[in-house]
Formats: C-alpha cells, sequence, structure tokens
C-alpha cells in the first residue's frame, strides 16, 4: 500500500527521514510521556543488564508515529549494543533473514518493523533464532536438499507492528516482553513540542506550543511536522517565535484545523452532514462524493475521525455525530445521530481495524 502522506499523516515521508533523525530521542530518559512503557524497558533491560545476557525479545505495537523505532534504537543505546533494521516486507525470503541473523554479533539489537508482514517461511525460521539462537538453513531443491544448523549468537528481537491483530499467536508467544503504545495527551505533546524546539534551536511560547499540541492528533511525528511547518511560517513571515497567534495564521495556511482536521478530512465531514444530513450513507456513494477512492477514506481519514469522535461506522453506513455537526458550525438534528435516527444499539464505535 502507498502510505499516505499529508501535512497530518501519521506516516513518514521519505523526505523528512533526515528530519525526524535530528529529533529522535536516543536514550530512555530523553523519551517523552508513555511512562508505564519506559518504566517497565528500564527495569528489563536494568534486570538483563545486571545479569550480563541479552534481554527478553521485544514487541511494540501501536498506530504510527508514536515512537517505536525510536524505542527500538533507545533498547539498542541502553544496552550499548550495534542495532540492525529491517522490516516484515523487507524480508521476503527466508534465505535473507538468514543472512541477517548469522550475521548478528553477540547482544546485538535486530529490530523488525512492521513484523506483522514477514514471510511465513521467513516467520518459522525466526521462531528458532528467537528460541534457540539457532536456524537451520535450507540448500538445494527437492529431495536432495539438506538443513544445515547454523549459531546465531545471542540477540535480542525488538518487533514493532502497527497491527498486532495480524501476528500470529506462535509469534507473539515468543516475546517476552509485549508494550502497547498509546497516543499522546495534549499535554504530553507540549512536552515534546518544547524539547523539539530546544534541539532546532525553534523559540516557541508555551500558548504556542499548547496550539500545535492540539492539533497533532495525539501523535509525535504530526507534532514535530506541524512544528517544522509553523517555523517556516514564522520565519518568512514573522519575526521567528512561534506564538499562539503565529501557530494559528500558519496552520490556516497549512490548512489544518483546530481539531488537527485537513481539507480532506473536512471534505468528507462536509459531505456527511450536508450532503447527507448527517447519514448513514455508504462508504462508496461518501467517496465519490468527495472525488476520492474508497480506500483512501477508509484508511486515511476515517480512523482518526472515529477516534476524535466526530464520525461512526455503523452497519447501516457513516453517520456524522453531534461533535461533526458542531464542529462544521452546524446545529445538530435533536435526538439523533445524523437526521436520520440510529437506534443506540446500531451504534458503535470501529477500531482502526474494523470494516463493517
Ligand atoms: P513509529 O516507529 O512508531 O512510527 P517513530 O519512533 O519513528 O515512530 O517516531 C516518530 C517521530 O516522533 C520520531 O522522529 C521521534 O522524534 C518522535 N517521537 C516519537 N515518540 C517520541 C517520544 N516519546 N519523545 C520524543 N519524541 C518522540
Amino acid at each position: 500500500m502507498t502510505e499516505p502522506g499529508g501535512l497530518v499523516s501519521a506516516y513518514v515521508h521519505d523526505a523528512e527521514l533526515d528530519a525526524e533523525a535530528t529529533v529522535r530521542p536516543k536514550r530512555l530518559s530523553e523519551f517523552i510521556a508513555q511512562d508505564r512503557v519506559r518504566d517497565q524497558l528500564d527495569l528489563l533491560l536494568q534486570g538483563a543488564m545486571r545479569r550480563g545476557s541479552p534481554p527478553d525479545h521485544i514487541l511494540l505495537s501501536g498506530p504510527p508515529g508514536l515512537g517505536k523505532t525510536s524505542l527500538a534504537n533507545i533498547v539498542a543505546a541502553e544496552l550499548g549494543a550495534g542495532i540492525r533494521v529491517t522490516s516484515g516486507p523487507a524480508i521476503e525470503r527466508s534465505g535473507d533473514l538468514a543472512a541477517i541473523l548469522t550475521s548478528l554479533a553477540e547482544g546485538d539489537v535486530l529490530f523488525i518493523d512492521e513484523i506483522h508482514r514477514i514471510a511465513k517461511p521467513a516467520e518459522e525460521l525466526l521462531y528458532s533464532a528467537m528460541e534457540d539462537f539457532r536456524v537451520d538453513v535450507v540448500v538445494g531443491k527437492g529431495p536432495g536438499a539438506t538443513a544445515i544448523p547454523l549459531d546465531v549468537e545471542p540477540f535480542t528481537l525488538v518487533g514493532a507492528t502497527t497491527r498486532s491483530g495480524l501476528l500470529t499467536g506462535p509469534m507473539r508467544d515468543r516475546f517476552g516482553f509485549v508494550a502497547h503504545l498509546d497516543f499522546y495527551a495534549p499535554g504530553e505533546l507540549e512536552l515534546l513540542l518544547q524539547r523539539s524546539a530546544r534541539i532546532l534551536g525553534v523559540r516557541i511560547t508555551e500558548e504556542g506550543a499548547r496550539e500545535v499540541a492540539g492539533r497533532s492528533r495525539g501523535t509525535p511525528r504530526i507534532a514535530n511536522r506541524l512544528l517544522r511547518r509553523v517555523r517556516d511560517f514564522a520565519e518568512v513571515r514573522a519575526d521567528g517565535i512561534v506564538t499562539l497567534e503565529i501557530a494559528r495564521a500558519a496552520l490556516k495556511v497549512y490548512d489544518v484545523d483546530a481539531l488537527g482536521l485537513d481539507r480532506l478530512d473536512r471534505a468528507v465531514l462536509t459531505a456527511l452532514v450536508e450532503a447527507f444530513r448527517g447519514g448513514p450513507v455508504g462508504l462508496s456513494t461518501l467517496a465519490v462524493a468527495v472525488g476520492e477512492q474508497p480506500d483512501t477514506v477508509e484508511e486515511v481519514c476515517e480512523p482518526f475521525l472515529v477516534r476524535a469522535g466526530l464520525l461512526a461506522r455503523t452497519p447501516r453506513g457513516r453517520v456524522a455525530t453531534e461533535a461533526a455537526w458542531r464542529h462544521l458550525g452546524h446545529t445538530p438534528p435533536t435526538g439523533t445521530f445524523g437526521a436520520n435516527p440510529i437506534s443506540a444499539p446500531d451504534l458503535f464505535t470501529a477500531g482502526e481495524d474494523e470494516r463493517p
């Protein structure tokens, strides 16, 4: 799937990899928020270092842009270990994975991003590497094929996934430490923005940081991206300081509204409220109304609209919530969701994985 690349997309754009690396936290103490995960990881790593053996394998799950890659690098840094980075889709053949595994040095961290997308034969090879630090490499084909057992140095696997539900049971069972990252609260993103601003040399007021944080969809990656855009505006059109007014003016230019919705998000809500009187309306009809592919509406816009409580997916179709009517400056029809009443049991807020 091509990854959506808008200003408030949680996916990383190729062009911003360097900019991300600049502000990426390097140690656990620099990693903002997610206190529970940080605390647990701290114990795991300290315990392992005391014993002088690698820690359990670590699985990090959660939506894109919340810090999984950062944590993988932090694990290696805290252990004083080397890190090898790859991803599920990059490992097409089990031979690719065997080559990586057998070249690891003792204590190395192997980071596999999007681990749920790893090919089945490679996944099976990974099991024995994780469990026994051993892999069987099959040489030759057909009846003459032989399996050559190879040793793997003790290592720590850090797996990251945005779709933990798609991981197989045996895969999940082999991780001794599983952590889920949640969306960040606005106050946490404010701290994160202040840290990034210090690193980038951007002057930002408390109110300015709060404004950008509130529009960042609970996602550090988006917060950092908006900070870079707001800084451009402040430097070109003002005196370089990101104040509340400058943040608002900049985000208006970039079409990111007070809730962090972009043009397409608002188009979807506007169509739903104005053209379909709040719904319910089917996904494909809604997509045609905004001139987009159904997949784009479903995968790019809806997850956040659902999470923000602006749109509900119901068995009868998409429905605008009262908050959506209000956000667009309309008065919601009384006592119902949309103009066509929907009974309460019909309503459920689908998670990102559900596609009614
Ligand atoms: P993921 O791997 O989950 O998509 P990343 O680890 O690449 O997310 O994080 C995206 C960006 O957000 C990184 O450049 C990093 O600077 C920033 N970031 C994420 N989480 C934090 C955090 N807790 N503290 C500071 N910066 C963070």
